[in-house]
């Protein structure tokens, strides 16, 4: 069975000095007994029936709040960091921009790449998104690719299309010599563009059925096993009343949230959902 990911995605919100507030108030809410190392958390006798091992959460912090937060996840092998984007090059003159080998050393292990503020709001093409995806891979960062459709283009019929577009641009280019992961290792989050920051979640089904005809591209274009073995979430208005339902669908391995990630006790009861049973991909 494929792991089980809830990741969070702070976008640009929480200082380092909020995102130490966070921290301390959430271990003690859903892995506290798998952290007794983490910097200070305090102990919270209800916690070790909300431990969660089965469970991989994403803290998705802004750059800034990296180092910090690695610091105070130490010893807490459930919970993993992640940036939001990185640049495609080792090194270099490019003002403003943060590499994979920055990202590893403030204890990253994932990496959004293609989000969908990174292609609409700052008109990320394909191919930097693949070159990207490229360099995440290239130092062992687990990327988490984002796809999506707009609703126009749902309205027109072509959410396969775009789907499609967006994953073989960015899973036909990696070289993988060298590199400690494989293909597989990548997980993609389907985020409908439409459904983000809005309130507008797609329905439990709309989210399945869309996932299960990634998952079966996939197959098409990688085998089989790629495809069985690949993490797929759903992200867009997720939320602790839709998670569940969501959840329970046979494809979707995980959610990505942006919103309800801000608050630890929302997050917490997002990933406490993420504990129960869940059945094999039809
Ligand atoms: C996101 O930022 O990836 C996201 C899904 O945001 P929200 O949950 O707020 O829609």
């Amino acid at each position: 069975m494929r792991n089980r990911i809830i990741a969070g995605n702070w976008k640009m919100n929480l200082t380092p000095t909020e995102t130490e507030d966070y921290i301390r108030s959430f271990l003690p809410l859903v892995v506290n007994p798998l952290c007794p190392r983490s910097a200070n958390a305090t102990p919270d006798p209800g916690g070790s029936e909300r431990g969660l091992p089965d469970v991989g959460v994403v803290l998705i912090p802004p750059f800034t709040s990296l180092d910090r937060a690695g610091r105070l996840l130490v010893g807490c092998p459930s919970i993993s960091l992640g940036a939001q984007d990185l640049h495609f090059e080792k090194s270099g003159a490019f003002t403003g921009e943060v590499s994979a080998t920055m990202l590893v050393d403030c204890s990253c292990r994932y990496v959004l790449v293609g989000h969908s503020e990174r292609r609409h709001v700052f008109g990320e093409s394909t191919a930097l998104i693949a070159a990207k995806l490229q360099a995440a891979l290239g130092s062992g960062l687990v990327p988490i690719l984002c796809v999506g459709e707009t609703l126009d283009e749902r309205r027109r019929g072509s959410t396969l299309d775009v789907l499609v577009r967006q994953l073989s641009t960015a899973l036909a280019a990696p070289n993988l010599d060298g590199c400690n992961l494989r293909l597989e290792s990548v997980v993609i989050a389907y985020e409908p563009v439409w459904a983000i920051g809005t309130g507008e979640t797609a329905s439990s089904l709309q989210a399945e059925e869309t996932i299960r005809e990634i998952r079966a591209w996939i197959a098409s274009a990688l085998g089989t096993e790629s495809a069985e073995q690949m993490g797929i979430l759903y992200g867009g208005s997720v939320k602790p009343s839709n998670t569940a339902e969501l959840l329970s669908q046979p494809n979707i391995d995980g959610v990505l949230v942006g919103g309800a990630s801000l608050k630890p006790d929302s997050f917490a009861s997002i990933v406490s959902m993420a504990s129960a049973s869940r059945s094999e991909p039809a």
